[in-house]
């Protein structure tokens, strides 16, 4: 089937300090390129977690990706259609299919509004609800959420924080989208509720037919979501594909890396251990050639030239990586 989403080349581009004071002290502007030509495609029904460190431009990809930031340059196609370029107001009445439940639940929602304006507000916006419907909506999706309809009246302070997300979520899903982009929708939560919150969102996907774009600096939460992994360093996609091929067997060093810092989940996993040295470079300046050359303990003089392009790496991955095309040349 044709992907529901289909991205390409996608570029987020930043100017910081480029205002008048900048110029006036003659500083040069400098550029954050928060998302460096970007490709993947998510199928219909498919979860891509997006994993990386803090930083990397995982949320900036999803929202520029949703068009809640504009993009720089390239392609993103939503069911067949661009959506790259088309006007705000489409863009308005496209956003029912595409939601986002954000992290931090508590700073997301209104602490002066109650539960039933909160989830209902999505309704009203679109206009999409009649007057005495709005609040069978509102019950029928905090059902779905596992909340009650006592619930209705309290305001965002008298729950917990897990109940707070699934608030959140019965936000994102009130207008029946297709497409969610759940960032980090767990990393604020203790340990006991995450449990809980990713079974709901699988319940929920399985039941309203829903796509996932899943971001996550959890591998463990990755792991367990995800058909297909694409992993994220300083703007780029540096390898992509298939959840269990990724984490048992993984080709990008970045990954080997990411993966080395967790316990072994699976017993017959072939990982190769490699010690992740160093900071994140800052994106304002990333490393030449391979970005992630300054870490990396395979580091070659190529890598410091020449960035690596993500070329195919066995059934449905890609990676990026000089090493991998000299093992291929080999
Ligand atoms: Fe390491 Fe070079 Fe591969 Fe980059 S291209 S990950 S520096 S071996
Ligand atoms: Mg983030």
């Amino acid at each position: 089937p044709p992907p529901l989403l289909d991205v390409r080349n996608l570029e987020k581009v930043y100017h910081l300090n480029d205002g008048l004071l900048q110029r006036v002290m003659r500083e040069p502007p400098r550029v954050l390129r928060a998302v460096d030509y970007v490709s993947f495609s998510v199928q219909p029904g498919e979860t891509l977690g997006l994993i990386g460190e803090s930083g990397c431009g995982k949320s900036t990809l999803a929202r520029t990706v949703l068009r809640l930031h504009e993009p720089t340059s390239g392609s993103i196609v939503f069911d067949g259609k661009d959506i790259t370029r088309i006007p705000l107001a489409e863009m308005t009445a496209l956003r029912r299919r595409m939601q986002i439940i954000f992290q931090d639940p508590y700073a997301s929602l209104n602490p002066r509004k109650s539960v039933e304006q909160i989830v209902g507000l999505p309704l009203a916006l679109h206009g999409v609800a009649k007057r005495g419907e709005l609040r069978d909506r509102v019950v029928a999706m905090l059902e779905n959420v596992g909340l009650k309809s006592g619930h209705l009246g309290r305001y965002p302070h008298q729950f917990s924080g897990g109940q707070r997300q699934r608030i959140g979520i019965a936000r994102a899903l009130i207008l029946n989208p297709s497409f969610v982009v759940c960032d980090e929708p767990v990393s604020a939560l203790d340990v006991s509720v995450q449990a809980q919150i990713i079974a709901l969102l699988g319940t929920l996907k399985r039941e309203l037919g829903l796509t996932y774009l899943f971001i996550s600096h959890d591998i463990g939460v990755i792991g367990h979501v995800s058909d297909r992994v694409a992993v994220m360093y300083l703007g780029d996609i540096v390898e992509i594909g298939p959840t269990r091929a990724l984490l048992n067997a993984p080709s990008h060093p970045y990954t080997k890396a990411l993966l080395s810092a967790v316990p072994q989940i699976d017993a017959g996993s072939r990982r190769e251990r490699v010690k992740l040295t160093g900071d994140l470079p800052s994106p304002l300046a990333p490393p030449s050639g391979c970005k992630f050359h300054t870490r990396c303990p395979f580091a070659m003089d190529v890598c410091r030239r020449e960035a690596p392009v993500l070329r195919k790496n066995g059934r449905d991955a890609l990676a990026a990586c000089h090493l991998l095309e000299i093992e291929h040349a080999a």
